[in-house]
């Protein structure tokens, strides 16, 4: 069904991401998180390509080179070569806010005037991460850090949960986000729109940046 295959991930099975999904751990979002990422999602409904900042300036962050998958039809990759996350990282970095300032948050989200001033608070506060949510339904990161084995983060935006990556090893260091698209934000899967932007976001990122569908391009800076 399409359901079933819009959650697929490359190289699993969908049994086999049934069977690892009934064995991950599983996580509630920090109270934080959830009414932050509840706050982006509704605040900012009107510039949803900002994930794309968001996961650009992240991967950067992380990173030696950056590269979007986006052979599947349903679904968007960012993966980066960077430092990685371990299960813990996963679990701490993905699951509550490390820095403090919620409240503070909220008010300047309320004071802030247009959409530019709230997608760059997102930025500020250290919640970019969860503007995927913004576009995606579900969303997995896989990543493997040199101090640990490979593990896959899930999430629907309710809950998390965190197994370790079947595939194990795909890459040798670094990180994939994959989105899975909501209905409405299809249009992030168009080759030509993921260039546009990722073009207009690493204007500042000193770092190649592939795309990659049936043919390897780079992209012009
Ligand atoms: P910020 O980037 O401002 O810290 P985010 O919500 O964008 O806030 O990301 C939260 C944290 O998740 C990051 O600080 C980092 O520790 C971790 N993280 C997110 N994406 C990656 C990535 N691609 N590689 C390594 N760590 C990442
Ligand atoms: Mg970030």
């Amino acid at each position: 069904s399409r359901e079933e295959e819009a959650i697929k991930l490359d190289g699993l099975s969908v049994a086999q991401m049934k069977e690892l999904r009934d064995k991950a751990e599983k996580h509630v979002f920090q109270a934080e998180v959830d009414r932050m990422m509840k706050l982006i999602i509704n605040s900012l409904y009107k510039n949803k390509e900002i994930f794309l900042r968001e996961l650009i300036s992240n991967a950067s962050d992380a990173l030696d080179k950056i590269r979007f998958v986006d052979k599947d039809a349903n679904s968007l990759t960012v993966c980066d070569t960077g430092i990685g996350m371990t299960k813990n990282d996963l679990v701490n970095n993905l699951g509550t806010i490390a820095k403090s300032g919620t409240s503070d948050f909220l008010t300047k989200l309320g004071d802030a005037q247009d959409q530019q001033e709230m997608s760059d608070l997102i930025g500020q506060f250290g919640v970019g991460f969860y503007s995927t949510f913004l576009v995606a339904d579900r969303v997995v990161v896989s990543s493997k850090h040199n101090d640990d084995e490979q593990y896959l983060w899930e999430s629907d935006a309710s809950s998390f949960s965190v197994v370790k990556d079947p595939r194990d090893e795909t890459m040798p260091r670094g990180t994939c986000v994959t989105l899975f698209m909501k209905e409405e934000a299809q249009e992030f899967l168009e080759q030509e729109k993921i260039k546009e932007l990722v073009k207009k976001y690493s204007q500042f990122i000193n770092f190649d940046i592939y795309l990659w569908n049936s043919s390897i391009e780079k992209v012009e800076e």
